[in-house]
């Protein structure tokens, strides 16, 4: 399985980091062993000093399909759910400065920490829904699926003209405002609507 995800896809996310908004999705992979499951807790890396989160809504592919028009891409994923997508700030800057690769930055082990999957109408209209961050209780990232820049079905269709989707694929779908570092000791919680869905201690 692959792991695709949407940079740049909320406005308010874009301002607070000084980037352009793009004109098409920006999109990059994390690798298989960047998923991090069951609750486990996270180890800080020796190579950072600057990690940051990034709350976001996942898609789970349940068909192979490439080239998928919009009008079907919603028969292309079939669950959701929500995952942080850990990302070494200090590394991403000197990669975006010279005009490098983000792989280190955004792919490093336990990068992606995921909740379980759940039908994709579980928590409602998939396109209408609240999601967000805590912090040790406090709510840092609060946004709603109808604030992104490029929607679900535009995000497949996006995807699917470069990629063979395939069944097991997860897509993160962008981060809202409010990103921020974490530390050790962290507590962090996602939540869909009122449901706290992943938990992650900060080791
Ligand atoms: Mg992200």
């Amino acid at each position: 399985m692959k792991i695709l995800a949407v940079g740049r896809n909320y406005v308010a996310h874009i301002k607070e980091l000084n980037n352009e908004q793009p004109s098409s999705p920006v999109i990059f992979f994390k690798p298989d062993t960047a998923l991090l499951r069951n609750n486990d807790p996270f180890y800080y890396p020796d190579f950072s000093t600057d990690i940051h989160y990034e709350v976001e809504i996942l898609l789970k592919i349940c068909k192979t399909g490439k080239h998928i028009q919009q009008k079907f891409a919603s028969q292309y994923y079939d669950q959701v759910g929500i995952g942080i997508d850990f990302t070494a700030r200090d590394l991403q800057q000197y990669a975006k400065e010279k005009g490098l690769p983000w792989a280190l930055a955004k792919g490093f082990n336990s990068s992606a920490p995921i909740s379980e999957f759940y039908p994709v109408n579980h928590f409602g209209d998939i396109r209408k829904l609240d999601f967000g961050l805590k912090i040790d209780g406090e709510i840092r990232q609060q946004s709603n699926t109808s604030l992104m820049i490029y929607d679900f079905d535009y995000i497949i269709f996006y995807i699917s003209q470069f990629f063979t989707l395939k069944k097991g694929d997860i897509i993160f779908t962008g981060t809202p405002q409010g990103v921020g570092p974490i530390a050790i000791g962290n507590q962090l919680e996602a939540f869909i609507e009122d449901q706290t869905l992943l938990k992650v201690e900060i080791k």
